[in-house]
């Protein structure tokens, strides 16, 4: 598909995350079920109507079934409604040194979970992915597979599909999704790992009514993801939102896109275990949840170790809030596991360098390998959406 014509990146970029009617029913469906037409009416505010025809989409496209009669005081019997438990989704987080493999369902319920290691070689790697994945899928014979999902560490071009940009994984260029379509025969979707975790939140979590937020992962890396004006920020070539890679010192070690002074640099895990070992003078802590476990003990070098990174994190926030003005900042990743460390350090940080406007609200997502994984089945059932509102220009 030639992209100059402005006709599929249109139709991708620029249209809402959800389609609200839609939305509303499958969100009073999966969290009221069984339940029938009229209760989802009652509780939606939508019209009979309205629900009637989304019901019926939603049953020819085996996400919804119709179940048990019940019978009321009054006499009546309307069908019950539920999820529907056969389908289930193929989920994957890929990971710089590890690639983990979940089955999910259309509630975002983990049924099953496997890991495997990332190897140098895409074609290898990416078929131990798919051999993993084909291996979960054994453990569910008799079932319909809606496709699966892939968060990852790096940026994947909407046009291609595939890896534009991932200084953290060696397959860029790969056709991680032709290779994963060939091998397991279903829908496969790609998506930058902080852009899933923020769906996760729209489909799964609790964003009702906020149209600006903005999700920072903090791990080996540090990512980005933007919720502007109701819409996941994409750019031309899916690459916005890599504030990690934001200049905000004009020295310090070299990052792995090739600069000098990215944010990533000074507020990821890898700069929390540097500090660390620039307190104990060469030796420190080898993984951060040792150096989380010293500070827990009391240690000072390891209390002054997050003090450092979550100052730089504040730091950086000044470019993040100037540029988009959220009203919600998620923070996902190893900086949650001391958050009452941390947080403070980060709000009061934040206060000090707002540029104007109101405090954007700090919140966390305790549980990021979840978050991710559920990403990508939101992913999932997003692109199963806009593709068949798109097909037409397929
Ligand atoms: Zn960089």
């Amino acid at each position: 598909m030639n992209s100059k014509d402005g006709g599929p990146r249109r139709a991708q970029g620029g249209s809402p995350i959800r389609d609200n009617n839609r939305d509303l029913v499958l969100e009073v469906l999966r969290r009221n079920q069984p339940i029938s037409r009229v209760e989802i009416a009652r509780k939606s505010g939508l019209q009979r109507s309205t629900i009637s025809s989304i019901v019926d989409g939603l049953i020819e496209e085996r996400w919804v079934r119709e179940g048990s009669v019940v019978k009321t005081e009054r006499g009546r019997r309307p069908t019950m409604l539920t999820m529907n438990d056969d389908l289930l989704l193929l989920v994957g987080d890929i990971r710089p040194t590890k690639a983990i493999l979940a089955v999910v369902d259309l509630n975002g319920k983990f049924l099953d979970r496997t890991m495997v290691p990332i190897i140098a070689d895409p074609k290898q790697g990416v078929d131990l992915v798919a051999e993993g994945m084909r291996h979960l899928q054994s453990h569910f014979r008799g079932k319909t597979w809606e496709g699966a999902g892939i968060s990852l560490a790096g940026r994947v071009n909407k046009i291609t599909q595939k890896l534009a940009w991932a200084p953290n994984l060696p397959w860029v260029g790969f056709d991680i999704r032709g290779t994963l379509r060939k091998a397991l025969k279903i829908q496969v979707e790609l998506e930058n790992a902080a852009n899933a975790c923020l769906l996760s939140e729209v489909w799964f979590g609790h964003m009702e009514g906020i149209q600006s937020a903005v999700l920072i992962t903090i791990s080996e890396g540090v990512g980005a993801a933007a919720l502007v004006n109701g819409s996941l920020m994409e750019g031309a070539d899916g690459l916005a939102g890599e504030f990690g890679h934001v200049p905000v010192s004009d020295s310090g070690p070299r990052c792995a896109c090739g600069q000098v002074g990215c944010w990533e640099m000074f507020a990821s895990s890898r700069a929390a275990l540097r500090y660390l070992q620039e307190e104990m003078k060469g030796k420190g802590a080898p993984t951060i949840q040792e150096l989380m476990n010293l500070e827990a003990s009391g240690d000072e070098a390891a209390r002054a170790a997050l003090n450092r990174q979550a100052e730089w994190i504040g730091r950086g926030l000044r470019v993040v809030t100037a540029v988009f003005n959220p009203e919600l900042i998620l923070f996902v990743g190893d900086i949650t596991l001391r958050w009452d460390v941390v947080g403070p350090i980060i709000n009061a940080e934040l206060t000090r360098r707002l540029v104007g406007g109101a405090q954007p609200r700090i919140a966390i997502l305790s549980d990021g390998e979840a978050a991710r994984l559920r990403g990508a089945a939101a992913v999932l059932l997003q692109r199963h959406i806009s593709f068949k509102r798109t097909s037409a220009i397929r």
